[in-house]
Order: C-alpha cells, then structure tokens, then sequence
C-alpha cells in the first residue's frame, strides 16, 4: 500500500520503517530541514544536546522502544543505567530501596503497603494520584518525592495524573525497571531509523509541510503540500490529534473526538544543559531532588556514552515542570538557584550551555499520561501516532513505540 506520513519524529519514524519492513511504499512529510523532531541532537561548542529529550529510554532495551528498535534491526545500543537513580535528601543520596529507611516504623509500613500497591497493581480508583497517596499516608517528604517522580518522568505534578494511570505506569517500570541511554543519545535512534527508511526505499521530503489531509467520502486519500499533491491509500499523522483535525477538517470527523482532544493538556518543562570539567553525579542514572525548590532530577548522559561531551568534558541536565504560578524567567532563575544549592561547587565546574522551554505546540508531552485518545481517528485510512496517543500505562518514547505497534498491527490486519 502507499502510506503517507505527516512528520519525521520518533512516532513518523518508528512508523515508517515498521511500515517499509512489511513491504509498504512510504514517504514521510516533514516541516522542519531535519529529522528526529523533538528526539535528535544537535552541536553546541562539541556537546551532544537535544532538540527535546533528556537522551534517555524509560525501560532501555526491555520496554516497546527497545524491542521495536532490536526487531527493526537497527543495531542501536542501549546502555543500562546502573544505578536507576538516586533521591537526594538532606544533601545525602538514596537509593530508591533505601528510602523506606528515612521514616518512623508506622509511616515505613505504611509505605511499604503503598509500594506494594504500585508494584503489584492496585485496584482501579478514579482519585488523582495525590489523592490516592494521601488517603494511605500524611507525610511531607513522601510527597515531594512522588512529585519530583512525577515531574521528571511525565513533567506533571501527582495531581495532574489519576491514580489509575500512575498504578499502571508504575506497574511496567517495575516489571521492565530502566532507564538506559541510547548510544549517541537520541539521534543515535533516530539516524538508526531514517537509515532503515533509506536503505528500504522509503522517502523522507524535508521542508515539506503538510497543509491539507485530503478526506473523500469518509477516507483520507492524500496529503497536500508546498511541492503539490500526493495520493495515499493511508495517513499516518505524527503531528498529534489536534492539529491533524485541523488539516482534515473537524467536519470529518465524530464531534466527541474533536470536544475530547480539545480538552487534553500538554505537558510543559524546562531543560538545561550544562557542560561539567568534572563528573557531579559521577553515574548514568537519574539523580531525584525532591527538595530542590524547582529541579525535579537531573542525569549526565556522558557517565553511559562519553561521546556527548567533549573529551574530558561531562554532559549534565536538568528537567523541571513549568505552570507552577509564575513565568518561565522565573522558573529557570529557581532553577539556577537549585543547582548552586544541589552542588556548592557549582560555578567552579560548570557552565549552562543551554536553557530550553518546552510549550505550546513543542511540549515535553503533546498530551499529559492518561489523557491521550485513540489511535483511531474514526476517520478510514487516518491514524495517529506519537506522543499524543500514547496507550495507557505507557510514558514518553514508552508510549509513541507502543501506539506506533497498535498502528502497525491495524493496518496489517
Ligand atoms: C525536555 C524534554 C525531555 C524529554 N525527555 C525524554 C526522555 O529522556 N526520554 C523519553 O523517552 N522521552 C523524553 N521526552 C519526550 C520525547 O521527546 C517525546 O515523547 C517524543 O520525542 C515525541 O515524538 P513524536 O514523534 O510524537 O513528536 P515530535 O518529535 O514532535 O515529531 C513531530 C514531527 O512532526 C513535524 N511536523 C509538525 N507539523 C507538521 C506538518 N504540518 N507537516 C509536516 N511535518 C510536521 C514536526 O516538525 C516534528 O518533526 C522529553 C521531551 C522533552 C521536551
């Protein structure tokens, strides 16, 4: 079949070479002059930084991405995080099996019935997550640690998400447990896959934004762009529920989809990017900051692949939500604060290369966990993938691999 995709992100690619691998005829649409969208790397004074991404896959090679990539045969290598992480706490790092240890005897079993909830799958509750915890247990600390949790893996707050969602995204990362660092970060994958595209006979038109999905008769049938018009038997959309209806026509489709997608939050953080004379975590995992005023956690890629920094030289980064009351200077002078307080050495070792805002259209998630849509479009021949229909209990680049799969196995049936 002639598929046609609109965006040369994680979820156009993933897409498309799945699509070239079973035998399809596909060309991907993309706005910008590059590929990756917000999962690729770009150079700032020989440092590997990112268009969007922290360079980090939540379950490494065992989650949807990994096994997506290895049955791809892309040759992508994901280097395990040993440790997962750390949670800083009263200038002392902790691991995640050591925390229990910081709480009174009552406060310590009651975690450990909440641990066990999250790991085993509790039962369904339509609470938030802050909720659901607050019910189980009254302490301070214990909160700050689930919302630096939540900041950092979904850029939210645990009031932002319900408990259902948070129970089945705890459940996976306690099966398939991760992260891991791709080797050359996120254009690592992503250069990986555009390589299959090629090497399958697939195109990739560069520059090319797509200003109308043609819809005949209920079934989109083509793709019109600056260089003229393309016929499909399929559209595969990258670009989220959102503004895909905009370029069908919100008249094809059912109106419950189009008040529902109306409704759904992005995400929104901000990234920095600092170069370091010195390793200051010293490991590849995730570094929480529960008490950090803004700081959610922060990882250096370069202690999993030392080619994202200059010889000698380390890669750090910070995530931090954003639409916490105040304005994104605001945040990011937080933020500053934060790291000078997280490492008194800071300004000795450390230089900010970059300081990202992720918003409006180029978010941290097109769609905050447990709010995505379908997949289906109701629209025949019409499908979304990416971050914006991420399947339930799925985060980040978990969740485009594992929408992608839905795709694929529809179109092939
Ligand atoms: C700060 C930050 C940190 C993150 N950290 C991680 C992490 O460490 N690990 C992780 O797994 N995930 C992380 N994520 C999330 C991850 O980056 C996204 O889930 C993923 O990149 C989304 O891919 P996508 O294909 O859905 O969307 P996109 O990357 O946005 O791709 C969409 C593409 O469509 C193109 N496009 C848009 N409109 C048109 C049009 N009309 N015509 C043609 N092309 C068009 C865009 O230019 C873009 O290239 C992070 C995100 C951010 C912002």
């Amino acid at each position: 079949m002639r598929i046609g995709i609109i965006g040369a992100g994680l979820g156009g690619l993933l897409a498309g070479a799945s699509l070239i691998k079973l035998g399809h005829d596909v060309t991907i649409f993309e706005k910008l002059s590059y590929f990756g969208g917000r999962f690729t790397n770009f150079d700032k004074k020989g440092f590997g930084l990112s268009t969007g991404a922290l360079h980090m896959i939540p379950h490494a090679e065992k989650g949807p991405l990994g096994t997506m990539l290895k049955e791809l045969d892309t040759g992508v290598e994901i280097v395990y995080c040993k440790p997962e992480g750390y949670y800083r706490i009263d200038g002392k790092d902790y691991l995640q099996s050591e925390l229990p240890g910081l709480f009174s005897i009552k406060d310590k079993a009651k975690i450990l019935a909440i641990v066990a909830s999250l790991k085993f799958g509790a039962a369904p509750d339509d609470a938030t997550f802050r909720e659901w915890l607050q019910k189980r247990i009254d302490n301070e600390l214990v909160m700050q640690i689930t919302d630096s949790f939540c900041g950092w893996g979904l850029s939210i707050n645990a009031d932002e998400i319900s408990a259902r969602e948070m129970i089945a995204i705890t459940t996976n990362v306690n099966k398939l447990r991760g992260p891991g660092v791709p080797v050359g970060g996120c254009m690592g994958v992503t250069s990986a896959l555009v390589r299959k595209i090629e090497e399958g006979g697939g195109k990739i038109h560069y520059k090319t934004p797509i200003t109308k999905i043609k819809i005949e008769h209920g079934k989109a049938t083509g793709l019109k762009t600056n260089e003229g018009n393309f016929d499909f038997d399929i559209v595969v959309s990258d670009i989220g529920p959102k503004e895909t209806i905009k370029l069908a026509g919100p008249e094809n489709f059912d109106q419950s989809l189009v008040s529902g997608i109306d409704k759904i939050n992005e995400s929104c953080g901000i990234k920095m990017s600092i170069a370091c004379k010195k390793p200051m975590l010293g490991h590849p995992g995730i570094l929480f900051t529960p008490q950090a005023k803004r700081i959610d956690g922060i990882n250096e890629v370069t202690n999993a692949d030392p080619f994202l920094a200059p010889e000698g030289m380390h890669l750090m980064m910070t995530h931090q939500r954003l639409n916490m009351g105040m304005g994104a200077k605001e945040e990011i002078e937080l933020g500053l604060t934060d790291l000078r307080e997280l490492f008194p050495d800071f300004d000795e070792h450390c230089e900010v290369l970059l300081v990202q805002t992720f918003k409006k259209g180029w978010p941290v998630n097109r769609s905050r966990s447990g709010e995505s849509v379908s997949h289906q479009s109701g629209v025949d021949g019409l499908y979304f993938v990416g971050d914006g229909v991420k399947p339930s209990g799925w985060i980040e680049t978990e969740g485009v691999a594992a929408g992608v799969k839905l795709v694929i196995d529809e179109i092939e049936k």
